[in-house]
């Protein structure tokens, strides 16, 4: 059985937390070589000085002065963008966990791939963006691209084994967010905090808001389509409230496979960093009869209207899921800013993605091109 030795991209974050759980529970089969964060010098220092990786990267380059300091032991220092891909391409690590939120994990993500590290990819935005790239080059070079996102994982480990034509459907599960049997007229009045208490998972702030509009749900169906080599036609969404079943695939001859655990990222973290070995944990184990029941319901399209525009942007492929991942971004800095109401998430998406001429097969310098152009589009239309 061999030991992942792993570059842990965002790792003073939500996931990056849960990936040093599972670090410390299988010291055989995980080591951290190198860490990154920000701009969180005190948080990366105090990960760093536990799990003494070689190399450390804090993007922000005003903060370094500040880490130093923190350090108790001498890893070679990087810093800026340069410094998250010359991390991500050090030669001792063999596979690159990247939780970074945004767009900034593409770069370094694709640097890792250049030089035959498998990645594992708990950032959607990454795919979204720029899904075909990745996937292409990562099949050049013959690496895995293993999902960390526990849908895409749940559907991971229901595809084992399986061929592709053998697909009928991929079913994500969404437990349907804060607001998701809220009155759609109530919607215009709900406040930041309100959307930031999710019922089931505790995550940043950008996926927690992502997940109360349905955003969330709308990048992963971006993100499965790529992971997973389907057309956006196969990619469906249901409601499931107690996010227990993390997702499902349903096959040709009717039958479903759907993969089950507590709502904890360490089981797809762990699962993707020892595939294809299934590894003893110490999480909390599933009492099928102490959960009692599961729910499945029709997502509400009309009042939730991120669904249907991420199929659009799926669906025309090129810059939209580009177009829609940036403005949604900048909308949802705005409402945290309470500088707009939560409806005007998906309004100002709309708008970006109306307003933007699609490409059919562009490249990654359009893809970045039209990454800061939809962003303009929505700071321009909140000036
Ligand atoms: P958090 O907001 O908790 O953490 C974000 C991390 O990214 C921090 O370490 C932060 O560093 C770092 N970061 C932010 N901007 C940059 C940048 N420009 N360059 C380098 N590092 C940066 O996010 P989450 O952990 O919740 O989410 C991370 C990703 O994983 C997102 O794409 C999210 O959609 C995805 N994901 C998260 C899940 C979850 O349960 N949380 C579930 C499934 C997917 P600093 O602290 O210094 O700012």
């Amino acid at each position: 059985m061999r030991k992942r030795r792993i570059i842990l991209l965002g790792s003073t974050g939500s996931i990056g937390a849960s990936a040093m759980k599972v670090a410390a529970a299988i010291p055989g089969r995980m080591e951290i070589v190198g860490m990154a964060a920000h701009r969180s010098a005190q948080k990366l220092a105090q990960a760093a000085n536990l799990f003494r990786p070689e190399a450390i990267c804090l993007v922000e380059t005003t903060c370094l002065a500040e880490l130093r300091s923190a350090l108790n032991y001498k890893p070679k220092l990087l810093t800026g963008e340069e410094g998250l891909v010359e991390l991500s391409t050090l030669s001792s690590a063999d596979m690159v966990l990247v939780a970074i939120v945004g767009t900034a994990g593409l770069r370094p993500s694709l640097a890792a791939i250049g030089c035959g590290k498998d990645v594992a990819i708990a950032s959607k935005e990454i795919l979204v963006m720029a899904g075909e790239i990745v996937m292409s080059q990562a099949r050049a070079k013959n690496v895995s691209v293993l999902p960390v996102d526990s849908e895409h994982n749940a559907i991971f480990q229901c595809l084992e084994a399986k061929r592709l034509a053998e697909i009928q459907n991929l079913i994500l599960t969404a437990s349907g967010g804060p607001f998701r049997q809220l009155p759609a007229e109530r919607l215009e009045q709900v406040t930041k905090s309100d959307a930031l208490q999710h019922p089931t998972w505790k995550m940043g702030r950008k996926i927690t808001i992502d997940s109360a509009t349905l955003f969330n749900k709308g990048l992963e169906m971006i993100e499965a389509r790529w992971l997973f080599d389907v057309p956006m036609s196969k990619v469906q969404v249901v409601i499931h409230p107690q996010s227990i079943v993390h997702s499902l695939v349903e096959f040709v001859d009717g039958s479903i496979l759907a993969q089950l655990s507590h709502s904890d990222m360490c089981f797809p973290i762990q699962y993707a960093v020892t595939w294809p070995d299934r590894v003893p944990t110490n999480l909390k184990p599933l009492h099928l009869a102490a959960v009692g029941k599961l729910e499945f319901e029709e997502p509400r399209y009309d009042v939730f209207p991120a669904l249907n525009l991420a199929r659009k942007a799926g669906e025309a492929g090129g810059l939209l899921p580009a177009v829609l991942n940036a403005a949604n971004e900048i909308a949802v800095q705005a409402f945290l800013a309470d500088r707009i109401s939560f409806p005007e998430i998906w309004r100002l998406v709309q708008n970006a993605m109306e307003r933007h001429s699609n490409l059919a097969r562009p490249n990654l310098d359009d893809i970045i091109g039209a990454d800061s152009e939809a962003r303009d589009f929505v700071r321009n239309a909140l000036a």
